[in-house]
């Protein structure tokens, strides 16, 4: 368990890193309870990374909390369910919702 003592360690914050070959995306996933019905979107920051033979590691983040990826495991808020199916997924750029509000 860490706490915030270590705040400051990683100078990520103020540099947006646009070095290296990992890119960043959000997608939000449409996903449906196959129990309950229910259907919801969740939001996941996906990052990519390349790995040998061609091969790309994902990885699939909510809250800046490193999360299992929704083809693997997703839970139902409603019944709480992990019998999930993912419907869609849709990119969405990063602060296109901001911009679509101003001018
Ligand atoms: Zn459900």
């Amino acid at each position: 368990m860490r706490l915030a003592s270590e705040t400051g360690g990683l100078s990520e914050a103020g540099s947006h890193g646009r070095f290296g070959s990992s890119c960043e995306t959000i997608e939000r996933y449409r996903l449906a309870c196959r129990r309950c019905s229910h259907r919801w979107t969740s939001q996941y920051l996906v990052r990519r990374r390349p790995r040998g033979g061609g091969r790309v590691a994902e990885l699939f983040y909510q809250h800046d909390t490193l999360v299992p990826s929704p083809w693997s495991f997703a839970e139902c808020p409603r019944c709480s369910a992990s019998w999930v199916r993912v419907v869609s997924v849709k990119p969405s750029p990063v602060g296109v919702e901001e911009r679509s509000r101003t001018k």
